[in-house]
């Protein structure tokens, strides 16, 4: 795992005003950060940029203390999860959760790392099923499959459980907590939801507007609308 750096980042979308307003923030190596804040304040800008999917207007990224503002996204290390799982549809889970080791080493054989992923997420009996033969959470796990099955040192999540029930929520947010800890991965985790950032965060950073109002431990983030 690594750690990540923002320091007086802002972001503004061609002439638009600047949806991130310089944003400092660190997160350490296996940390679990959540980025807390209403729809449209940020979060998921902030979590782009530091993917390199989006361009830094102003101030600077380090990883692992490097420099990285023009690092290409390929070479960063990390995995993302959003919340709309974009699983390839013509694919089993097996062939889902490969591909990222099928694209960095086409011929080698990557089955004992896909078990592995699927042991550690619960899924094995999923991996022949096509997504379409799947419930929401089961999509989600495999998602989640697929983005660290490369054992990333940085994981994003977007929203991942904002499409599920409440009940298959909580069940996953735990699944999650266990999950990133067994991989001592840092993790940045955005959300809308207060009771889900107070669960899972090591720290929560609240977001609005654009700019970054605290960061704190779970009990101490208060003042929220
Ligand atoms: P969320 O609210 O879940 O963060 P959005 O619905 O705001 O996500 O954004 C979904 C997609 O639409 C993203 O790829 C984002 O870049 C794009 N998007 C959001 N707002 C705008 C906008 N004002 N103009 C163009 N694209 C946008
Ligand atoms: P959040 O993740 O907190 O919902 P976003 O980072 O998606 O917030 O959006 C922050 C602001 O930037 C919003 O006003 C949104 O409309 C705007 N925005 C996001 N993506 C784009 C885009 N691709 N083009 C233009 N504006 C965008």
């Amino acid at each position: 795992s690594r750690s990540i750096a923002l320091r007086d980042v802002s972001k503004r979308y061609g002439r638009g005003s600047l949806a991130v307003e310089r944003v400092s923030l660190t997160v350490e190596p296996g940390e679990f950060l959540v980025l807390l804040g209403p729809s449209g304040c940020g979060k998921s800008t902030v979590l782009r940029m530091i993917a390199g999917l989006e361009e830094i207007t102003e101030g600077a990224l380090y990883l692992d203390g490097e420099y990285a503002n023009h690092v290409p996204p390929s070479e960063r290390d990390i995995a993302m999860v959003f919340q709309s799982f974009a699983l390839y549809p013509n694919m089993t889970g097996r062939a889902n959760i490969g591909f990222p080791l099928k694209l960095r080493d086409p011929r080698g054989d990557h089955e004992p790392q896909v078990e592995a992923t699927a042991r550690m997420l619960g899924i094995e009996d999923l991996l022949d099923r096509f997504p379409g033969q799947l419930s929401g959470g089961e999509r989600q796990r495999v998602a989640m499959g697929r983005a660290i099955s490369r054992q990333p040192s940085v994981f994003l999540m977007d929203e991942p459980l904002s499409s599920l029930d409440s009940k298959l929520r909580t069940h996953l947010r735990a699944e999650i907590a266990r999950l990133t800890a067994e991989l001592g991965v840092t993790t940045v985790y955005v959300t809308h939801d207060q009771s889900e950032a107070m669960s899972l965060g090591h720290r929560v950073a609240v977001m609005r507007g654009g700019v970054l109002q605290q960061v704190s431990s779970p009990r101490d983030t208060y003042a929220l609308p």
